[in-house]
């Protein structure tokens, strides 16, 4: 590891997720001396494919990353939409989900992200894994942390970057419970060697409260699982193969041969879908990014890309009012909290309309919608209609 600069300051980043370690990135440059800790005992690799763009891409492209992610990313593929016997509905063809787009979009898996960041601090920055913050205790000038290894150290800066669930909010903000929005719906993601269903498109079967997504990632496939719980502490509480079996096993299809290869996957990215809400996302020396801030949810497919560009943001304000935080947190929150709030809002209409929509009827409309949407005529007047502009 290279010698670490400190001439802005010392942070602390709590979690290398997306969010963790482009902070990491952005005010290593920036001059700070950075120590990342993970509870994880390593890089956490899972997840399926996200669509990478907006404020994501714009802050990639700053922090020199984008030519890297360009070449990770995977092509688009048709999605086959399907009742709950397995029955063609309509396809989302790619060409179709391509030209309704009007910003560059990269379709790319999630750990790639992570990875490509992680590259990009080539060792730079110290990450202690299997590590995570026990206390905080602020003045006016700083933080005094203990950590779980038992170091308590002192920094300028405390960034908690460790998702939905963040220690950090807990310690300097208060109970999750007080900032936590359930949408009632659990997702359970399996990354998986093989898949029953590789036919080199996409599959997604849709039934009134529940989803199942296969898709492929380079060499490997995800499985989504996504279902309305009746009893979310209940399910929570059942062990997960258990839980995703009750609520899928009635199914035919690829159903029974998902379930199996699932369970034979040591571990899934698993919890219910959660949007956090806060009045502010600092206080004092401590401040949130990424999930642990403005948790989307997962139905706006936007969370990598707000992380990238929320931490990358933080990184510059910082870098506008040297020596002057709270000045720094003020600004950034007033910039980035419209553009976290949006996306928020585009999550709550996307679980409706796309992912869970709460009919049979409701279903139809959306299949509807896409065979329409799919026509070469339908697609060129959707695009005219929505000010559509082919990406660069
Ligand atoms: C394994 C995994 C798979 C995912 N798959 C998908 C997906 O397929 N689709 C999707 O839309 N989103 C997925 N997500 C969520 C997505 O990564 C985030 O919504 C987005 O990238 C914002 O990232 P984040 O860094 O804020 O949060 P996260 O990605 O959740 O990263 C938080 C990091 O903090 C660490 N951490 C948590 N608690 C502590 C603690 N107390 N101390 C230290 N470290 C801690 C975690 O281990 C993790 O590495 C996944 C997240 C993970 C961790």
């Amino acid at each position: 590891m290279s010698t670490q600069r400190s001439e802005a300051g010392r942070a602390l980043i709590v979690g290398a997720g997306v969010a963790g370690l482009t902070a990491a990135l952005r005010l290593h440059r920036g001059g700070w001396e950075v120590l990342v800790v993970e509870k994880a005992s390593g890089n956490r690799n899972g997840g399926t494919w996200i669509s990478f763009r907006g404020v994501g891409y714009q802050a990639a492209e700053r922090l020199g990353i984008l030519p890297q992610l360009i070449e990770a990313q995977l092509p688009w593929e048709d999605i086959h939409m399907l009742d709950t016997d397995g029955r063609l509905r309509v396809v989302w063809r790619a060409a179709t989900q391509l030209a309704l787009m009007n910003e560059p979009t990269l379709h790319i898996p999630r750990d790639k992200i992570a990875d490509i960041l992680l590259d990009a601090l080539d060792g730079e920055v110290k990450i202690e894994y299997g590590t995570t913050v026990s206390s905080i205790t602020q003045d006016e000038s700083g933080a005094e942390v203990v950590l779980s290894n038992g170091v308590s150290d002192r920094f300028d800066l405390v960034i908690g970057a460790d998702g939905v669930n963040s220690v950090v909010r807990e310690l300097a903000f208060g109970p999750e419970a007080e900032f936590r929005t359930d949408f009632g719906d659990l997702l359970a993601i399996y990354n998986l060697e093989r898949s029953p269903v590789d036919t080199g498109v996409e599959h997604l079967l849709s039934g009134v409260g529940r989803m199942i997504a296969v898709s492929r990632l380079g060499d490997t496939f995800s499985v989504i699982f996504l279902w309305t719980s009746t009893d979310l502490a209940g399910d929570l509480s059942t062990d997960l193969s258990k839980a995703v079996r009750r609520r899928f096993e009635d199914l035919g299809w690829a159903v029974p041969a998902l379930l199996k290869e699932a369970e034979a996957v040591p571990s899934a990215y698993y919890g219910p879908v959660s949007q956090i809400k806060m009045d502010t996302w600092s206080q004092g020396r401590v401040v949130l990014v990424g999930d642990a801030a403005w948790c989307t949810g997962f139905y706006a497919g936007f969370g990598a890309s707000l992380a990238v560009g929320g931490a990358d943001l933080l990184g510059d304000v910082l870098e506008r009012h040297p020596g002057d935080i709270p000045t720094a947190l003020r600004e950034w929150e007033a910039e980035y909290r419209p553009i976290a709030l949006k996306v928020q809002a585009q999550a709550r209409r996307g679980r409706e309309s796309f992912f869970l929509p709460p009919t049979e009827f409701a279903i139809k409309l959306r299949t509807i919608f896409l065979w329409i949407a799919g026509n070469s005529v339908t697609t060129r007047l959707l695009r005219l209609f929505m000010g559509v502009r082919s990406p660069k």
